[in-house]
């Protein structure tokens, strides 16, 4: 689905003041900020992890018609699957669920089987980069869950900044929390969550390349833990020639 609000632009030296601004800020606030600022312009982009359900309960008091999309790459766990159709229906998501332009089989005949084991990056470049820069045109700002306590790369998340990968506003409200703060959240409003994560899965991503991990663990060591890939490339450039693919 192509959204056609009207923009709401933000000049640099807004962003920039907004930058300082947003780093004391409440993430509850600073949602209640991007509704206002650009109302059906405004896109969630989650795959239903922790900090995913803490926004989607926040905007559900706030915005309840905020669009929400997530990345179904047909790959997902059966207990995601199970937890995304359980928060649409408690929270009564606009949710859009957004797929690959090939299916499992139309891949597998293109570039051969399991090319998750073989490129996974060419994979998720298919099945979430690609189809996420569709899916994000025509709105004006995306929030997002990274926080920078996940993992080294993702230690310098701006709460909000300019994405020029996908020509627009980016927010990641709950940057400077940790994930004690959203499991407190969590447990304090009785939100549901993936029931992987009670079984040693602290990050989840698709079924092929997410692997429980052991207590202690760097949360995010179970995912592509046969590569030395750490990111899907929506956040992160996963390859150097990113832009050339696209
Ligand atoms: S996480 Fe794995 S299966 Fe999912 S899109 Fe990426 S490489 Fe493919």
């Amino acid at each position: 689905m192509t959204n056609t609000a009207a923009p709401s632009y933000l000049e640099p030296d807004q962003i920039a003041h907004l930058q300082h601004d947003f780093e004391s800020a409440h993430p509850q606030d600073i949602l209640q900020w991007a509704t206002q600022q650009f109302g059906d312009s405004l896109a969630v982009v989650t795959s239903f992890q922790p900090t995913g359900i803490v926004t989607l309960h926040m905007l559900s008091e706030m915005a309840p018609h905020t669009a929400i999309i997530t990345l179904d790459t047909e790959f997902l766990f059966p207990e995601t699957y199970a937890l995304i159709d359980r928060v649409e229906s408690l929270f009564n998501l606009n949710l859009i669920r957004v797929r690959p332009e090939l299916t499992i089989d139309q891949q597998a005949a293109a570039y051969g089987d399991k090319l998750w084991v073989r490129n996974p990056d060419q994979c998720c470049h298919m099945r979430k980069t690609l189809p996420l820069k569709d899916a994000l045109v025509g709105y004006s700002a995306w929030v997002t869950g990274v926080r920078r306590d996940q993992s080294s790369r993702r230690s310098s998340t701006a709460i909000i900044n300019w994405d020029s990968r996908y020509n627009l506003v980016k927010l990641c409200p709950f940057a400077n929390w940790t994930e004690d703060m959203v499991w407190t959240y969590i447990q304090a409003h009785d939100l549901p969550y993936n029931e992987l994560h009670d079984r040693g899965y602290p990050s989840i991503g698709c079924l092929h390349c997410t692997q429980a991990v052991t207590d202690g663990a760097d949360p995010r060591s179970g995912r592509w833990a046969m590569h030395q890939k750490t990111e899907c490339g929506i956040h992160i450039s996963s390859f150097e020639d990113d832009r050339a693919r696209e």
